[in-house]
C-alpha cells in the first residue's frame, strides 16, 4: 500500500515538473512588447501586470467535475453567416480552455430596457455593458457554468464618458460580454470573413481569460494585452504568452502540449497561417 502511495507521489511530482519545464522552454518564444505609442492601450493606461504569485493568491476560478462548462449567450439577431462564425468560435474556445463550450439559444435585444440604451457618436445603438453582466447574465448562470459570456450583436459602452468597449468581464461573477458590432468588415466573404473570425476569437478568448482571473498582460505579446482600437486588436497575437499559459494551466489543469496541438489543428483547419506559425514554435 505504502509503495503505491510512493509511486503515485513520484508520478505527480514528475508531471508538475514537466509542465514547469514546458513553460520555461516556451518562454523563449515570448515576443517582447514594443514601447507603447500614443493612442495604444499601455500608453493611455498605466498597468502593473500580474505575477504568477498574485494570480494564485487571488483565488482564481477553477472548474470542477460538475461545474466545467463555458456557456455563450448570443443577444440580438444573428444571420446564418454570423452563426457559422459563432460555431467556429465555440470550437476554438474548447481548444483554448480545454473545457466544454456550449452556445445557448439567442435572446432578443428587447430584453434591454430603454434606459440602458443610447445612440453613439456614429449614430449606432449602444447597450450599457454592465447592465448585461449584472441584470441579464448573473441570474441566467446555472450550476454547471464555470463562465457565461454574452455575445452582443450591437455596440457596447461601459460608462457614459466612454465612447465604446469591445467587451467587459466581471472576474468576481465569471460573466462577461463581447460585441461583434465593430468586428464587421465591408465584405464578409473571403479574407474579410477570416478577419471577422480572428477578431471574434481574439476578443472572446481575452474576455473569458479575465473570467478565469487573468489580468492584462504586460510581460510579452499576448492575447491578454489590453487593446484601445480595432487596429491594435488586429496587430495583436492570438497566443497566450508563457506566463499566462502557466496561470490558466494552474486553474484548469490541462496538458499544455495537448492544448497547443488541439489549437494548431483548429488554426490549420481554418487557414490562419500566420497564427499557426507563431503557435507552432511552442512545440519545438
Ligand atoms: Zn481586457
Ligand atoms: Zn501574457
Amino acid at each position: 500500500m505504502q509503495k503505491w502511495v510512493y509511486i503515485f507521489l513520484l508520478v505527480s511530482i514528475s508531471c508538475k515538473s514537466n509542465h514547469e519545464d514546458y513553460f520555461k522552454r516556451i518562454s523563449a518564444n515570448d515576443e517582447k512588447l514594443e514601447e507603447p505609442k500614443p493612442g495604444e492601450w499601455l500608453h493611455e493606461h498605466k498597468e502593473k501586470g500580474q505575477t504568477f504569485q498574485r494570480f494564485v493568491r487571488s483565488n482564481p476560478t477553477k472548474p470542477t467535475a460538475l461545474k466545467n462548462t463555458i456557456s455563450i449567450q448570443p443577444i440580438g439577431l444573428f444571420d446564418n453567416h454570423q452563426n457559422r462564425q459563432l460555431e467556429k468560435m465555440r470550437q476554438y474556445l474548447e481548444a483554448f480552455f480545454q473545457l466544454p463550450v456550449e452556445i445557448l439559444p439567442a435572446i432578443s435585444n428587447q430584453i434591454i430596457p430603454g434606459t440602458k440604451w443610447r445612440i453613439g457618436s456614429e449614430n449606432q445603438h449602444q447597450i450599457l455593458a454592465p447592465y448585461i453582466l449584472d441584470s441579464v447574465l448573473i441570474k441566467r448562470k446555472s450550476d454547471k457554468m464555470v463562465a457565461l459570456m454574452a455575445i452582443s450583436q450591437l455596440d457596447l459602452y461601459p460608462k457614459p464618458e466612454w465612447n465604446f468597449v469591445f467587451g467587459l468581464s466581471s472576474l468576481k461573477n465569471n460573466v462577461g460580454v463581447t460585441s461583434i458590432h465593430r468586428f464587421r468588415t465591408r465584405n464578409q466573404t473571403g479574407t474579410d470573413t477570416l478577419l471577422f473570425l480572428r477578431r471574434l476569437l481574439k476578443v472572446s478568448s481575452h474576455e473569458i481569460g479575465h473570467m478565469f482571473g487573468l489580468k492584462h498582460c504586460i510581460e510579452a505579446r499576448c492575447v491578454m494585452n489590453g487593446s484601445n482600437s480595432l487596429d491594435e486588436t488586429d496587430r495583436g497575437t492570438l497566443r497566450l504568452c508563457s506566463h499566462c499559459q502557466r496561470k490558466i494551466q494552474f486553474s484548469i489543469q490541462f496538458d499544455p502540449e495537448d492544448r497547443t496541438k488541439t489549437l494548431l489543428n483548429f488554426l490549420n483547419s481554418i487557414g490562419f497561417k500566420a497564427d499557426y506559425k507563431i503557435l507552432h514554435t511552442d512545440l519545438n
